[in-house]
């Protein structure tokens, strides 16, 4: 879009400059850099329910959530009150707290395979810490992961990630040590051919499978009918542990997360985002007699300053339960999300630019590419990048806040209505016709 024709934003800028000098990049996380879509940051001063607005005063609708744990949109009050009481009693112990156990229990009731659960401070935290469990129980050091697929920057999970390290096309990272990336192999996501041969090459040496049950780190990709089933049926068959990583899908594609869903029960579960409601808190969990080898139960070890945060615990216990109160909660995301892809899609058809779009449940991704299958990291590829940079300032200029990155997953809250869900339909119709022009 014409530089001239977009909407002034100063405050941001100057933000930027002063950040750019004493913070790497001017970001505390790489996507939020806006390097994938061209252009400078926006900063972004408030949120409430569906809508941020920025340092400038503009106001957008923000199908970004904090990239996934808002799902009753920003501020929500009831989340609001529980982390100000909670604040008002002391904001760290360092020792047991009763909301651990409180939003242990409440984990445990959710989510079906979880039958013990340890809380932490991120998803990274968590994923790492899975790991090392799963090597810790198997004995075994080697872990698979599937191309594509994001499991927070541990050394082991930056071989053939998504997410940022897929924008900036950086397949691995210089100070991961060969150690690490040797004990990880990579799988194409969907195909259990490509799995088989993995375990084929490596008998009793896999420790873990580890995947995102639905990709959401190269835009949104759901498993194709069977992926997840067969995935199962290959742990069982080796004495490998299958580990959801469900930070984007826990509690978002159902209260018990994907593994409801689609119905198969991994043996550990990566937890965090939506778990935390909007405070950093991961968490991992699983069967019981995996979980009751962490320390202090245990021998492998595990350990946090601010685990199990009294903030953010009263802000994950009020985030599930009213999870569990909203009726219908899942069904309408459903709805609303399918109303904005196939609206988009439409469109676009109409326009005589049809696009590949993906949704499960209230994630989704417009894909800059023609309309096909998109089952992994090498379908989504043909996307193009500069056109969805394009799209993404056409739509920010219109005041929708999507991914600034053609490899990441929307997020529809329970806060959107069918007015901003049509509007944004409206917008990205002239936004792509400008994009694709
Ligand atoms: N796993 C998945 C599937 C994720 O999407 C992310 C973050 N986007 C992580 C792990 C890492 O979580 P965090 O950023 O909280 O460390």
């Amino acid at each position: 879009m014409d530089q001239a024709a977009s909407p002034a934003r100063d405050r941001s800028a100057l933000l930027f400059s002063r950040a750019e000098r004493v913070i790497p990049g001017g970001v505390n996380s790489p996507v939020r850099a806006f390097r994938a879509v061209g252009g400078r940051p926006v900063f972004l001063a408030r949120g409430e329910g569906c809508r941020v607005t920025d340092a400038d005063g503009r106001t957008y609708v923000d199908f970004v959530g904090s990239w996934g744990p808002l799902l009753f949109g920003h501020a929500d009050p009831e989340i609001l009150e529980a982390v100000g009481e909670a604040a008002r009693n002391g904001t760290s112990f360092g020792a047991p707290t009763e909301g651990e156990v409180e939003l242990a229990e409440q984990i445990v009731r959710m989510v079906p395979s979880v039958e013990k659960v340890r809380l932490v401070s991120s998803g990274t935290e968590a994923a790492m810490s899975a790991i090392r469990l799963a090597r810790g129980f198997t004995g075994r050091d080697k872990v698979v992961k599937f191309e594509g697929c994001y499991h927070g920057h541990g050394d082991a999970f930056l071989i053939k990630a998504g997410s940022g390290a897929a924008t900036f096309g950086v397949p691995s990272s210089p100070g991961v040590p060969e150690g690490a990336a040797r004990d990880t192999l990579v799988a194409r996501y969907n195909d259990l051919d490509a799995v088989e041969e993995v375990f084929h090459q490596n008998r009793r040496q896999i420790a873990a499978i580890i995947v995102e049950p639905v990709a959401g780190n190269m835009g949104c990709v759901p498993p194709v009918d069977g992926f997840l089933n067969e995935l199962r049926s290959i742990c069982d068959g080796h004495g490998t542990l299958l580990i959801f990583d469900e930070v984007i899908t826990g509690f978002r594609l159902s209260e018990g997360g994907a593994q409801e869903r689609y119905g198969v029960m991994p043996d550990l579960t990566v937890m965090g985002k939506i778990l935390g409601g909007g405070l950093p808190l991961g968490a991992y969990g699983g069967r019981a007699d995996v979980l009751d080898r962490i320390s202090p139960a245990g021998p492998v070890y595990q350990a946090g300053t601010l685990s199990g945060n009294p903030l953010a615990t009263a802000a994950g216990l009020a985030m599930l339960r009213k999870i569990e109160r909203t009726p219908a909660l899942y069904t309408r995301l459903d709805e609303l999300t399918r109303r904005l892809t196939d609206g988009v899609d439409g469109v676009l058809r109409g326009l005589g630019h049809p696009l590949a779009h993906t949704q499960a449940g209230s994630l989704f991704t417009l894909f800059f590419r023609a309309p096909g299958p998109i089952r992994s990291w090498d379908d989504v590829q043909g996307s193009d990048t500069a056109a969805y940079g394009r799209f993404f300032h056409g739509m920010l200029d219109r005041g929708f806040y999507l991914a600034p990155s053609q490899f990441e997953t929307g997020f529809v809250s329970y806060a959107h209505g069918e007015a901003e869900i049509d509007a944004a339909i409206a917008a990205a119709g002239e936004a792509a016709r400008e994009a694709l022009a």
